[in-house]
């Protein structure tokens, strides 16, 4: 429930609140005549008939002494809940009339009882005005009886006090002081004397300050924290997106935003304020069709004031009524008279906000995190794409084809920096500890993209080829972390400006790094001009930072300033279009990087078949399939921000690009940027620009039909369908030729109503003279060439491929002979399609483990990556089958005691992918027990002891082994070096003593901790367990116990013998979910069956992780049998496919 109906002339949030709230105590009831109840007890006590009238009773219980005050007070509450005008005027006709006449009961407080009353409030201030004409009406209100001197309660007094009581905001005011002006002309004109005018004056005065005080103090202090607590409690917190849209009758031209956020820093500032801002935005907007409403964005916002006025003569044009609808953050102005098409309009909206205490999407702070001198620091910032979205921060027209230009103003400590998307024009001191900064208007850009941010930092510059400024700026003392962002930022920024012939209309680009950005430590946001990122997406320290995390920082930064084209300059046109930002914004990283760092083109090639790899997973499986663009109606519950939108899209672009050539692909791109900038596109719009230049440059490409090919048509079912096909090679059975046909990859489960047919250009090698393509489920028959032929060599196409036993023959043979007649990318493809079909039970574990003995001899980033996860994979499924764990085992070992892989061992380079390779490499055998990585663990592990372990500035440079391979030179060193523990216990508490370096930089800190778990002592282990259990050591300990503990018995023996202790603990939970992991004999499942609790008592949501952990070992458990048949590498191989074949029911043909 959130929606509060609508309100007239009301625009202040918790006046509204507490109308709401008012609702509550006064039942309102169309039954009574006096439109109220009063409660049960009252019914009781009066005999109450429903339909009697409240008013007759009041005077009833007045006039005759049946009754107490207590209880005629009752009624007077009761009457003042009234809603109609024509009731509430009599009602003040009763209390004014009879109160200045009064010798039985004191009405004069009765008419305060309207102080809950909105309605009632306007209808007073008429009635007042209305008094004000007549000598004897003003008399009545004024004097009354007893209202003798100025130092006695007049009527005038409680009227005032009844009208104003809901009165907090400055419309209120500014209503007030009309009031005050009209009267005190009218009673100019009554030829009233002075001094009546005077003392009436008075308390017009005194009951202006009365709204002036909580306007200014309660209504910001009281009722931002209430405000705060009703949002969050009863008005949906933001949606990703938000789905229902503005009504199309005034588009945005300009914002001018001032705010001012309130945050703990050294401006001083009213306590109330706290995580609130104060704002004013004036929209300039300009009106192209007939309405008489003006609908806008507005969330979380307590409006004080707002006007709307004509641009070119000024005039304040006349509203009638405010609607909010809180569920969809839309605020709807319906004016007095209608305006001419074509007309400007300023609408001035001043208001004040609220601020998320901690990071997320919106308007937040970064709060509590640790600045350099190790002190705890805020930082404000915002993050719009998702979540509250920029309606949170400021009115506006809050979707994306609504694209103005922001004037940006930000109040702040003067000791901190302001940040926003443009240029700093000017800075002034505002005195008293507050500084505010203007910046330079923003290109015309969808609102999503305006940030903010508000702190303590230090920034590295930098220049592009075209002279633009790239700053990245860190909170203090962390700005050197910042070269590898800086870096990436310049090398997009001249990449895409010379390859799309495009430059980008800003004077700077800022990369912020936030402690924490939207809750975590990684991702980012591409916010036009100002990129704000989690620290550990954007900082690269290269004393603790990996090789993963070079990559990973480098393409994140290229990611959101490819978006500064990609979303910023060309915005999509609605949410189902995302992937015209995401897609492209994942595509080009890794073109840049291959060009930047030529030398580093193996990693760039893994990285891109990493990608397609990662999203033919998630799209092989029917809960996690999702076509990339589907109707805006299909919106709600959608994940937009999916793997859909980012590395299918980039796999499918990249596609579009190996199909119509790399010098047709960019100008397509180029004329598209230059079409729809500034502007919104669809789908459509980009795929058309690809069609008009597939045919530019040679050579040229043909569609099925032989017709030049239309991109559209071409792509369409890659875009629109769920899963991706899977292209089969089928031989005939004859064995002479063989034909090609294409399948969803998923069998089961899709929509019956749907066609899943994908239009395939057929890549093949040895590669032919013209492009085939599949379009259909069956190609024609092609005759078997001798050798192999392979399909979609280097994956261009977006699918997986299977071949029958007589078409995979020859190219098992070839990889046996030599395996450099295909590629890396194609070689892995190989293994990553023929696993993926494997778990489909389309081919059988036999086949991917022959092709996987090829490993032995390639030490290669892509077969590598997609060999160690199947590994990892394997490894903690059969940890416990001892048997079977041990042929796995020796098969992993005889990979990897291969020369080339043995080179690769603590081997730091330099090259990304050989250095990614290493730490797969090393990992593996240093886990599996391999001789060399053992031995070289324990020489490099005595050398770090002996340099490190006295070192008070962290173990970073000490250490000669590179970050990379820090934790298996800890664990398996230490495991062999056990009379260093003490040593690296140590050095443990310094990282624990020594927080922001623990905070910020963990690795080495991480692999120090986890260091101490690969102990082979039990009861070494077992005393640094109990450390944790009384917070000496991090939380993590227990699950590195876990992972590390060859017997699997450790944290359950730790489990058993602490019980008590635990249950009472914090880390029941960890322990119990960590303490069998991997168990799958039945041994370990009759332990845990047959645990005994030794009395001790537990709560339901103990007994529940604890059950989590007993069906985990049960479905483990249940998996073994189909483990057991992957160690027989059988060579029946047709006869398992046959029965493969028939357990589909024919269907794989
Ligand atoms: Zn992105």
């Amino acid at each position: 429930m959130s929606a509060l109906g609508t309100s007239t002339k009301e625009l202040l949030s918790p006046a509204l609140w507490l109308r709401y709230l008012s609702t509550l105590i006064c039942f309102p009831s169309v039954d009574f005549k006096d439109d109220c109840q009063p409660s049960p007890s009252h019914n009781a006590t009066f005999g109450w008939d429903s339909r009697s009238n409240l008013s007759a009773l009041f005077l009833h219980a007045e006039n005759t002494s049946y009754y107490t005050s207590r209880e005629i007070n009752s009624l007077a509450q009761g009457m003042a809940c009234a809603q109609n005008v024509a009731i509430i005027t009599k009602i003040i006709d009763l209390f004014v009339y009879r109160s200045a006449s009064s010798y039985s009961f004191n009405l004069l407080p009765a008419i305060t009882n309207f102080n809950y009353n909105l309605a009632a409030s306007d209808v007073m201030a008429d009635y007042l005005i209305n008094a004000s004409n007549s000598n004897e009406t003003w008399h009545l209100i004024f004097n009354g009886n007893v209202c003798y001197s100025l130092g006695y309660a007049c009527t005038l007094n409680y009227y005032l006090q009844g009208m104003t009581g809901l009165w907090y905001t400055d419309i209120r005011l500014e209503q007030f002081k009309t009031i005050n002006s009209t009267i005190y002309t009218n009673l100019k004109a009554l030829d009233i004397d002075d001094i009546s005018i005077r003392d009436a004056l008075y308390y017009f005065n005194s009951y202006y300050n009365n709204i002036l005080l909580p306007a200014n103090y309660r209504g910001q202090i009281t009722y931002a924290d209430m405000t705060r607590w009703l949002y969050d409690n009863y008005v949906p917190i933001g949606a990703t997106p938000w789905l229902v849209q503005l009504n199309h009758t005034f588009t945005p031209v300009q914002y001018n935003l001032t705010v001012r956020p309130y945050f703990p820093s050294s401006y001083n500032y009213g306590i109330g304020k706290n995580f609130t801002f104060d704002a004013n935005v004036t929209i300039g907007a300009v009106k192209f069709g007939a309405t008489q409403t003006i609908s806008f964005n507005s969330h979380r916002h307590m409006i004080n004031h707002l006007r709307v006025f004509k641009t070119n003569d000024s005039n304040e044009v006349p509203w009638n009524s405010i609607i909010r609808d809180y569920d969809n953050a839309i605020v709807t102005i319906n004016l007095a008279q209608p305006i001419q098409a074509g007309t400007s309009i300023l609408i001035v909206v001043n208001y004040t906000g609220l601020i998320d205490n901690n990071p997320g999407e919106g308007t937040y702070m970064n709060w509590d995190y640790l600045d350099f001198n190790k002190q705890k620091s805020w930082i404000f910032a915002t993050d719009f794409e998702g979540g509250p979205s920029t309606r949170s921060l400021a009115p506006c027209y809050d979707e994306p084809h609504y694209k103005a230009s922001w004037y940006v103003t930000v109040q702040y400590p003067t000791d901190m920096v302001a940040l926003s998307n443009a240029l700093e024009e000017r800075t002034r001191n505002l005195g008293n500890g507050l500084s505010e900064t203007t910046f330079k208007p923003t290109p015309k850009m969808a609102s999503y993209l305006l940030a903010i941010s508000v702190g303590d930092f230090a920034a590295l510059r930098g220049r592009t080829n075209n002279n633009m400024l790239v700053r990245v700026w860190t909170w203090t003392g962390m700005q050197n972390n910042g070269e590898l962002s800086l870096r990436a930022a310049i090398d997009t920024i001249n990449y895409l400006s010379s390859t799309l012939n495009k430059s980008l209309p800003l004077e700077k680009l800022d990369v912020l790094a936030l402690p924490q950005y939207s809750g975590r430590s990684n991702g980012a946001m591409e916010n036009w001009g100002l990129i704000i990122s989690g620290y550990l997406s954007c900082l690269w320290n290269p004393d603790y930072s990996t090789t993963a995390q070079l990559t990973d920082t480098y393409w994140t930064i290229s990611h959101e300033t490819t978006h500064q084209w990609f979303g910023d300059l060309v915005t999509l046109d609605w949410w189902n279009y995302i992937f015209l930002n995401e897609g492209f914004a994942t595509y080009w990283p890794t073109v840049v990087m291959s060009v930047t760092y030529p030398d580093q083109a193996d990693w760039a090639h893994y990285s891109r078949f990493n990608d397609a790899e990662r999203s033919l997973r998630s799209d092989a499986n029917l809960q996690s399939t999702r076509p990339i663009v589907v109707p805006a109606s299909q919106l709600a519950g959608y994940c937009v921000f999916c793997y859909q939108s980012y590395e299918k899209a980039s796999s499918l672009i990249h596609m579009i690009e190996q199909t119509i050539h790399r010098k047709n692909f960019d100008l397509a791109l180029h004329n598209y940027l230059n079409v729809y900038e500034y502007s919104t596109a669809v789908d459509t719009d980009l795929f058309e620009k690809f069609t008009e230049t597939a045919m530019n440059d040679y050579p040229n490409v043909y569609d099925w039909n032989g017709y030049p090919l239309n991109v559209t048509n071409y792509v369409r079912p890659f875009f629109y369908l769920q899963t991706f096909p899977l292209i089969k090679v089928v031989s005939s059975p004859d064995g002479l030729s063989y034909t090609y046909q294409q399948a969803p990859y998923i069998q089961n489960g899709l929509p019956n109503n749907t066609v899943f047919l994908w239009n395939i250009p057929l890549w093949t090698e040895p590669v032919q003279d013209y492009l085939p393509w599949l379009i259909s489920q069956k190609s024609l028959n092609n005759d078997f060439l001798s050798g192999w032929n392979i399909v979609n060599p280097r994956r261009k196409v977006y699918a997986r491929v299977w071949y029958d036993d007589p078409t995979w023959a020859p190219i098992q043979n070839q990889i046996q002979s030599n395996l450099t007649a295909f590629d890396p990318i194609t070689r892995a493809s190989f293994i990553a399609d023929t696993h993926a079909l494997v778990n489909q039970q389309l081919v059988p574990w036999s086949r991917l483990l022959n092709l996987i003995k090829y490993a032995a001899n390639v030490p290669e980033l892509p077969t590598w990556g997609i060999v160690n996860s199947i590994f990892d994979d394997l490894l903690i499924k059969f940890k416990f089958q001892t048997a079977d764990y041990s042929k796995l085992k020796t098969f992993i070992l005889q990979l990897l005691n291969a020369n080339s892989q043995l080179q690769l061992l603590f081997n730091h380079t330099g090259n990304w992918a050989s250095d990614l390779t290493s730490v797969f490499i090393t990992e593996l055998s240093c886990y599996l027990g391999q001789s060399n990585c053992l031995s070289q663990a324990s020489t490099s592990f005595n050398q770090f002891i002996s340099s490190c372990q006295n070192s008070a500035y962290g173990t970073g440079r000490c250490n000669q082994v590179t970050p990379d391979h820090r934790p298996f030179q800890l664990c398996y060193g230490l495991r062999q070096n056990p009379n260093a523990a003490s040593a690296v216990f140590n050095l443990v508490q310094w990282y624990i003593n020594n927080a922001p370096l623990v905070d910020y930089w963990r690795n080495d800190a991480v692999a120090l901790l986890g260091s101490l778990s690969c102990l082979n002592d039990d009861n070494q282990v077992a005393q640094y367990l109990n450390l944790t259990l009384y917070d000496q050591l991090p939380q993590e300990f227990f699950q590195y116990v876990a992972e590390t503990d060859s017997s699997g018995n450790r944290l359950f023996n730790f489990f058993n013998n602490n019980l008590q202790k635990i249950v009472d603990s914090r880390h029941f939970n960890i322990i119990v979910s960590n303490l069998a992991l991997g168990w799958s004999t039945s041994t370990q499942n009759t332990m845990l069956q047959n645990f005994s609790w030794q009395g001790v008592r537990i709560t339901n949501e103990q007994a529940n992780a604890w059950a989590n952990t007993v069906n985990g070992v049960v479905s483990n458990i249940n998996c073994v049998p189909s483990l057991r048949i992957l160690v027989k590498i059988v060579d029946n191989f047709p006869k398992r496919l046959k029965a493969c074949i028939d357990a589909r029911g024919g269907h794989f043909e």
